[in-house]
């Protein structure tokens, strides 16, 4: 089995729908202390509201339906990214849904942690391994890429 290793000072991205921004900010006024300890990236608009609300610095990168969804897509697959808040919004569908089932996709892809709701956001942050090192196990895609070399 691979792992790939999560470091103690996290990339944490975080992202929320319109209609979700408010709970976001709400949750990271709540545990400001502790995301301060780590590196925030946040797609345009719903780093703005962080940097407004809270004074801390975040890497943004373009708002979601623009292709930041795709970015940190690729930041994922980079392993750049070693934790997603995402708070995508479940009773709309949004310009860019085919963005945000990707993003979904490759947090998978990855085993990246990642959390959709406030309560699944508190478990990630209030877990031990937010403290220390982690290694995350990293599925072996060779079989898959030598097969698509075959066919
Ligand atoms: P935003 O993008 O932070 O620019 O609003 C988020 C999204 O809608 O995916």
């Amino acid at each position: 089995m691979n792992y790939r290793n999560i470091p103690v000072k996290k990339n944490i991205a975080l992202v929320a729908h319109d209609h979700k921004k408010d709970d976001l900010i709400a949750w990271i006024q709540e545990h400001e202390e502790e995301l301060k300890k780590h590196h925030l990236i946040a797609t345009q608009t719903t780093g703005k509201k962080i940097e407004e609300k809270l004074g801390v610095g975040v890497q943004k990168v373009m708002s979601g339906p623009l292709g930041g969804d795709q970015q940190l897509g690729a930041m994922i697959a980079a392993g750049e990214i070693h934790v997603i808040i995402f708070f995508w919004d479940p009773m709309e569908a949004q310009p860019h849904d085919s963005d945000v089932k990707a993003l979904l996709r490759l947090g998978v892809v990855w085993n990246v942690p990642m959390a959709c709701c406030p309560a699944t956001a508190d478990f990630i942050l209030k877990s031990p391994y937010m403290k220390e090192e982690y290694q995350a196990m990293q599925a072996d895609y060779n079989t898959y890429l030598n097969r698509k070399i075959k066919d």
